[in-house]
């Protein structure tokens, strides 16, 4: 489809959004009301997106989006998924606040962590981490 559409055949690189929810709800995130929104996608349909785009796109890495990625439940099979099946380099763009110390590492045994937890803008900008102003 977006071959036909656009006449692209590569994309080398992919953003997943896996979900909007967030453990912040800061004045100035362009999700707005989305923060509010149930997952964008299940960990089949996660999958089946990432194994299509290598399969048909040739896509040879992930970063994995929120929201706020690591309030993700399935993160850890979301990584393991596409390191170990499809051979991908996975990044994680992150606030970097951890929910717990149980989840800062998406890690598996088999999978590993991911290859790059990434700060994630606007989220981590100097000018405003460690002072975000929050809506609760
Ligand atoms: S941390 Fe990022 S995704 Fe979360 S509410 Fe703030 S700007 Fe939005």
């Amino acid at each position: 489809m977006i071959r036909e559409v656009t006449g692209i055949e590569t994309i080398r690189m992919l953003y997943l959004q896996l979900l909007y929810r967030c453990n912040f709800a800061c004045l100035h995130c362009f999700h707005g009301e989305r923060l509010q929104h149930a997952d964008a996608f299940t960990v089949g349909e996660a999958a089946g997106l990432l194994t299509l785009m290598r399969d048909e796109y040739g896509t040879e890495a992930v970063t994995l989006l929120g929201g706020e990625p690591f309030v993700y439940r399935e993160l850890p099979e979301v990584v393991r998924y596409a390191k170990e099946e499809l051979g991908l380099r996975v990044e994680i763009c992150t606030n970097g606040y951890p929910r717990s110390k149980a989840s800062v590492r998406p890690t598996t045994p088999s999978a590993g962590p991911a290859d790059s937890p990434a700060p994630s803008t606007p989220c981590a900008r100097p000018a405003t981490s460690g002072s975000l102003p929050v809506r609760r």
